[in-house]
């Protein structure tokens, strides 16, 4: 066990339905700490970029079309296995597999507006955290 962090997003779905706030309660009261966060409406280059690993997937348009529909709000969340735990508390990527009690299955619709997004490893956290909070890893030497 070792203390983690993990990129998180909650995705335009879950900012239009005003749930922001309750997302952000279930990290707190998981011993996952938001160390930084941003609101933005990302453009369909940085969308793109972002999920580049699924590009030649064929829900890629429709990923990239869906995660600049809105605003989403990007946070760094920190704790004990963070990656991990953050993944547990999300639920599976399609809404209806997910587990009673997760983020997914309370306010996520379907697969494509599925509420939030997680970092699956180490190494995607270190990259994803980096793609978006560039500064993070000079200060804190993370
Ligand atoms: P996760 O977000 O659970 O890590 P993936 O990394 O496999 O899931 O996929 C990234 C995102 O792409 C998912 O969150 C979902 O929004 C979308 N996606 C994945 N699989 C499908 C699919 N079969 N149809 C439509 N969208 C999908
Ligand atoms: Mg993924």
């Amino acid at each position: 066990m070792a203390i983690e962090r993990t990129l998180s997003i909650i995705k335009p779905d879950a900012v239009a339905k005003n749930v922001i706030g309750k997302i952000y309660s279930r990290f707190e009261t998981n011993g996952l700490k938001v160390i930084a966060a941003k609101l933005a409406w990302l453009s369909p280059q940085e969308a793109g970029a972002f999920y580049a690993v699924h590009q030649e997937r064929p829900f890629f348009k429709d990923l990239v079309s869906f995660m600049i529909s809105g605003p989403v709000m990007i946070q760094v969340l920190e704790g004990e296995s963070a990656i991990a735990k953050n993944r547990e508390l999300m639920g599976a990527t399609d809404p209806k597999k997910a587990e009673p009690g997760t983020i997914r299955a309370d306010f996520a619709e379907s697969i494509d507006a599925n509420a939030v997004h997680g970092s699956d490893g180490e190494d995607t956290a270190k990259n994803e955290i980096a793609f978006f909070f560039p500064a993070m890893a000079v200060y804190s030497g993370r």
